[in-house]
């Protein structure tokens, strides 16, 4: 997997304010997919446009590009559940990529209470455009993922489905999609409990970029100010040598 260029986590941390964490991962893989070359994987594999991933096969690839762009571990705290102590965790993002791993989705037809509905499990790209939040949100995703009703040779829409076929729906949805979560197992050291957490590989992965545009743009910063040097030239410098440059100036 390739890195996160200078100028991309810049325009990554620009470009995102007021952007859900799904928007924000699908813009960035995008980005990164833009300079690779179609027969790189997970390109070569996956599709050149990360749209149509699954959500599994999104988080994959931000965990593989977090991993070369950072370094292969994650630092995360849990708060435990029982007591409230806060546990602090060091993931191995390889792991977590491996569990996040799937076959590609394929479209689904379900035929239930007298309905053929066809349908896809939930990609990168519906996810994305899922905008609003709460319950309405879930609304959302499942009428992106429902792409035609019949019942008795009449076209129904996803909203007015029966609850029943809704159900049935959901239910394929959510076995042809178990790769969608990313989940881990959490012990407190404090009181032995042991729990299970879910991990959002989109927001974990844009919050790190965020930190990492502030500290880029505080190189930045010392650097134009001290050398004179412009934005596009320190952006081009590969880190070790900006770092080097900071360092003599110490
Ligand atoms: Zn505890």
């Amino acid at each position: 997997m390739r890195t996160v260029a200078a100028d991309t986590l810049l325009s990554h941390w620009e470009n995102g304010r007021g952007r859900t964490p799904a928007a924000r991962a699908l813009d960035l893989l995008v980005a990164v997919s833009r300079d690779a070359s179609s027969d790189e994987p997970p390109w070569s594999v996956w599709g050149r446009d990360p749209g149509p991933w699954t959500v599994g096969h999104r988080d994959a690839a931000l965990l593989s590009l977090r991993a070369s762009t950072l370094g292969p571990t994650l630092d995360a705290v849990a708060a435990c559940p029982a007591c409230g102590e806060p546990a602090e965790l060091e993931l191995d993002a390889a792991d977590l990529v491996e569990r996040a791993e799937g076959p590609v989705a394929t479209p689904l037809t379900v035929r239930a209470g007298g309905h053929v509905v066809r349908c896809h499990v939930p990609t990168a790209a519906d996810l994305a455009a899922v905008t609003s939040t709460g319950p309405e949100s879930v609304d959302d995703l499942f009428t992106t993922c429902v792409e035609s009703a019949t019942t008795a040779g009449r076209t129904v829409t996803a909203k007015d489905l029966p609850l029943r076929v809704r159900a049935a729906v959901e239910s394929a949805l959510e076995q042809a999609g178990a790769d969608a979560e990313t989940t881990l197992s959490l012990s407190c050291p404090g009181c032995d409990h042991r729990w299970v957490a879910a991990l959002d590989p989109a927001a974990f992965v844009c919050a790190e970029l965020d930190r990492e545009a502030f500290a880029l743009a505080r190189e930045v910063r010392a650097l134009a100010m001290t050398y004179g040097w412009s934005e596009r030239d320190i952006l081009a410098m590969r880190p070790s040598r900006r770092r080097l440059y900071l360092e003599a100036d110490r």
